[in-house]
């Protein structure tokens, strides 16, 4: 089901109940910003084991605006994400996270750019306060790295915060992939993408829900979705060590010659592992890839809704999505949501 001039607000929530008030406040102010365009405020619980379902179903029971779409276990911030554009029923949707680091008062602006013609409106992080210096800098050389492996442009120093026309978001539900790097495939899609500057903030309340194990898992799913170029690497880490074999066999045949007799117990050790360790390292990236092939071949729903509350849910027919519809690859908006 579509609405007519409304702004749909996904945010993704996972244990953020001292966080859920300030931001509904914020964002209540903010939609008085963009009136007379309505707002549509998507909560999607994510497992959440603390007081935010209790807070969110609240706010939604008197507030229409605003409504909860209760995953069934943790599915993870991309995952979240999915789920609430899957669900969003606005003209666009914008998503933002639910700890306040990105403020709610830039999105005025991001909808003017849409108002202007734009399809996607990223928000570019110009200064990031409150994050500690090795996240900033693990960022940064991660986007580096990643538009060099790829040929998609994905926009450095740009996290999820952003805006999406109609369209961008209906092309978007039709990409079912597994191990989803939203980001990146956002900027897959193309059409008239353009960003805004703001400065992202510190964490209102709570702790980050990205420790660096999970931040290495969404790197490399950032890396496998987007580049083949690991697997590539096996083949000129192969070239470079039989071209290295091969001068090693010359001096060998030169120092026979000469008639110096070589212990080469070291030598050989040395070689041995080396190259031993680097046909593991290759044996993973392959074993990333394959992991990776083995989930999406499974061919799985993405998540599992528990429960959408909203006011007066029973008579609004339609707010359930079809879901299975983007499965099959429809990317008709009318069909999905
Ligand atoms: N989040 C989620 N599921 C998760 C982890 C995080 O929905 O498994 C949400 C979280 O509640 C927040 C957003 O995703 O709204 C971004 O998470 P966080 O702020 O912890 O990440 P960081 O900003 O530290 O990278
Ligand atoms: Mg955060």
């Amino acid at each position: 089901m579509h609405r007519d001039g409304v702004v749909s607000v996904v945010v993704p929530v996972f244990n953020e109940e001292a966080n859920i008030q300030p931001l509904y406040e914020r964002m209540d102010q903010v939609a008085r910003r963009f009136a007379p365009l309505d707002l549509e405020l998507l909560f999607v619980d994510d497992g959440s084991t603390d007081d935010s379902v209790p807070r969110m179903s609240a706010l939604a029971e008197e507030d229409p605006r605003v409504r909860v779409i209760k995953l069934a276990r943790n599915f993870g911030h991309q995952l979240a994400i999915t789920a609430g554009l899957d669900h969003a029923q606005g003209d666009c949707v914008v998503v933002i996270d639910a700890d306040l680091q990105d403020p709610p008062e830039v999105i005025p602006r991001m909808v003017e750019r849409w108002q202007d013609g734009f399809d996607v409106v990223y928000g570019v992080r110009e200064r990031r306060d409150g994050e500690g210096a090795m996240k900033r800098w693990t960022a940064k050389v991660f986007y580096r790295l990643l538009r060099r492996m790829t040929k998609v442009e994905i926009p450095v120093d740009v996290g999820d915060f952003r805006l999406l026309s109609r369209r961008a978001a209906a092309e978007l539900r039709g990409m079912r992939e597994q191990d989803r790097f939203v980001r990146g495939l956002v900027s897959w899609i193309g059409l008239r993408q353009t960003g805004v500057e703001y400065v992202r903030e510190a964490r209102h309340a709570g702790e980050t829900k990205y420790p660096y194990r999970r931040m290495l898992k969404f790197a490399l799913d950032g890396i496998t979705s987007f580049s083949i170029v690991p697997l590539r690497l096996a083949t000129w880490l192969g070239y470079a060590a039989s071209g290295f074999a091969f001068v090693y066999l010359l001096s060998v045949f030169v120092q026979k010659w000469m008639g110096a007799t070589v212990e080469g117990w070291a030598t050989i050790m040395v070689a041995m592992l080396f190259l031993g360790g680097i046909q593991l390292i290759c044996l993973g990236i392959m074993g990333e890839y394959i992991g990776r092939i083995f989930t999406e071949i499974k061919g799985r729903p993405l998540y599992v809704v528990d429960e959408v509350v909203a006011s007066g849910a029973g008579d609004r027919p339609g707010v359930e999505p079809d879901r299975h519809a983007a499965e099959r690859g429809s990317t008709d908006l009318e069909s999905v949501g």
